[in-house]
């Protein structure tokens, strides 16, 4: 969490990237208002293999909608995401939409007194950090083991080239002992055929 969002702060968040300002709903139930953002965000957000990456634009399409005990944010949140095939090692970029419905609890509130911080989420000086949100879904939405399509052949176990280059005809011819031997055999006769002319 960032240091200036703590409760000791006295400073405002400012209404930019995921901080949501909510006090045009005057806390009045039932009013609503939505909000289409796009936010650039200066980190990666995700996994080590598959994440938003750094500087990606994040479409935030929202609905604020006041309640009793807080605000309710529900809608999409978009963005591209970059990974490594866990198969292929091959990079690739898609896009994650996630679907968000989220409560963000008045200070005051019975569920703000009920309910853990980290169970439900508070509004702190009005605003609604969703960030946090975000994080948590991608999280919670991207494959610990990404692939680059859900056939992806993956690689050769014999040689390590990628099989979508290969072709599906690639292939290797498993050699008969009996040829292996044979080849160590033309390979040493230049060295040893001295020695075999002695012999005779
Ligand atoms: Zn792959
Ligand atoms: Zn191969």
């Amino acid at each position: 969490m960032p240091a200036d969002s703590g409760p000791g702060s006295r400073r405002r968040p400012t209404d930019a990237g995921f901080v949501l300002d909510t006090r045009s709903l005057g806390r009045k139930p039932g009013t609503m208002k939505t909000l289409q953002r796009a936010v650039t965000v200066p980190e990666a957000i995700g996994l080590d293999l598959i994440a938003i990456p750094a500087g990606a634009e994040v479409d935030l399409d929202l609905a604020l909608q006041s309640v009793s005990e807080g605000v309710l944010v529900t809608g999409s949140v978009t963005a591209p995401i970059a990974g490594e095939c866990s198969r292929c090692l091959e990079s690739f970029t898609d896009e994650i939409v996630l679907q968000v419905t989220e409560l963000f609890a008045y200070p005051d509130s019975a569920t703000e007194q009920t309910t853990e911080e980290d169970e439900i989420y508070r509004l702190v000086d009005d605003m609604i950090d969703l960030e946090p949100v975000v994080t948590d879904m991608v999280g919670l939405e991207l494959p610990l083991q990404p692939l680059c399509a859900p056939d992806c052949a993956g690689l050769c176990p014999e040689c390590g080239v990628r099989m979508a280059i290969a072709g599906s005809d690639h292939g290797h011819e498993i050699l008969d002992p009996r040829w292996a031997g044979l080849a160590k055999f033309t390979a040493e006769s230049p060295g040893t055929g001295g020695t075999a002319a002695e012999l005779n």
